[in-house]
C-alpha cells in the first residue's frame, strides 16, 4: 500500500500569508477591492480570492484608478505607486512583507549616501520581477540588475559596487558572483554585499533535500510564476530525480502513482497548504 505525506515545513510564508490574510479582511468589510498585480505567484488562490471579490489590476489600470482601496502584495512597491495613490485619493492597504520593505530601506539609503554618482548598487534578481521593481524604484531606478554570474560582465570594476539580493534567489549563487566580483575588483574600489536572502526560502533547502531523498515519488505544487517554486523543486530534482512539478491538481499523471511507494507532496512558499492537502486527497483516490 502506498503512503502519502505532507512536508510540514512547505506552505505559504509568513509574508505571504499575511498578504492573503489581509485581503480575506478587507473583503469582508465589503466594497471593492483592487489588488496590484496577483496577490500570490498561484493562480489558484488567486481564482480563490478573485471569487471573493478581489479584483486584479495592474500598474497601467492602476493608474486609472481613483477613490478607491488598494492592496499592495507582499513583494513592496516603489515609490511612484504610493505618489499614484496620494494623488488619486486611492487607500492604499500596504501588505509588503517586513523583510522586503527592510530590504528597500537598505537599498534607499546606500542610494543617498554612496560615495559618489560612479558608485553601483547592484540588485542580484530577476529583471521584471515586482519585487526587483520595488527595489530599482529605491535607486530612481539607477541601480543595475544581473540575473547570474555572467552578467557581472557589465559591472565597472574600477568602481565601487555594493551588491545586494532578491530576497527569494539561492544562497549558493549569491556566494559565487560574490566571489567573482571580489577577485575582479580594481585598486581604490571597494567592494560591499549583504546578504539580503529571505531565510523563509533558503532555511527551507535542507529539509527539503531530506524529504525528497525520503520518498520515491515527489509531487511539487508552485504557480508558474514563482520564483522560490522553481528554486525549490531544483533542489528536490537534485535529490529525487522522480519529482515533478505541477501547477494544478488536475496536472497530476496517474500513472505516476504506483502501488507500494511512499509519496512526498511539498511545494513553494507560496503555495497554500489548502492545496497540497487536496492534492494529496486526488492521491489517496488514484493509489492502486
Ligand atoms: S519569501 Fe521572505 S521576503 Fe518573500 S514574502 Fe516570504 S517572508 Fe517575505
Amino acid at each position: 500500500m502506498s503512503k502519502v505525506e505532507i512536508d510540514k515545513q512547505s506552505g505559504c510564508c509568513f509574508g505571504v500569508e499575511k498578504a492573503i490574510k489581509k485581503a480575506e479582511e478587507e473583503l469582508q468589510k465589503g466594497g471593492t477591492l483592487y489588488c496590484l498585480g496577483d496577490i500570490v505567484h498561484n493562480n489558484i488562490e488567486v481564482e480563490r480570492l478573485t471569487r471573493m471579490g478581489l479584483v486584479t489590476v495592474n500598474h497601467e489600470q492602476f493608474k486609472e484608478l481613483k477613490n478607491v482601496r488598494v492592496l499592495l502584495r507582499a513583494h513592496g512597491e516603489p515609490p511612484s505607486t504610493y505618489e499614484i495613490a496620494k494623488q488619486n485619493n486611492i487607500e492604499l492597504i500596504d501588505a509588503s512583507c517586513p523583510v522586503v520593505l527592510g530590504l528597500q530601506k537598505r537599498i534607499k539609503e546606500k542610494y543617498i549616501t554612496r560615495a559618489n554618482a560612479n558608485a553601483q548598487i547592484v540588485i542580484f534578481g530577476k529583471k521584471g520581477h515586482a519585487e526587483v521593481n520595488g527595489l530599482l524604484g529605491q535607486t530612481n531606478e539607477s541601480a543595475i540588475v544581473i540575473e547570474n554570474k555572467e552578467e557581472i560582465e557589465s559591472l565597472d570594476f574600477s568602481h565601487d559596487i555594493s551588491l545586494f539580493s532578491q530576497t527569494t534567489k539561492p544562497l549558493n549563487d549569491f556566494q559565487e558572483i560574490c566571489e567573482l566580483i571580489k577577485s575582479r575588483m580594481k585598486d581604490g574600489a571597494n567592494f560591499k554585499f549583504y546578504d539580503t536572502i529571505c531565510r523563509q526560502v533558503s532555511n527551507r533547502v535542507p529539509n527539503m533535500h531530506k524529504f525528497a531523498r525520503k520518498h520515491d515519488l515527489i509531487i511539487f505544487i508552485a504557480g508558474e510564476k514563482s520564483s522560490n517554486g522553481k528554486v525549490l523543486f531544483a533542489e528536490c530534482e537534485k535529490h529525487n530525480p522522480n519529482s515533478h512539478l505541477i501547477h494544478h491538481p488536475d496536472q497530476l499523471n496517474p500513472k505516476w502513482v504506483k502501488d507500494n511507494i511512499t509519496i512526498g507532496i511539498c511545494g513553494a512558499t507560496s503555495t497554500p497548504m489548502w492545496q497540497m492537502e487536496a492534492v494529496a486527497q486526488k492521491i489517496l483516490k488514484l493509489i492502486p
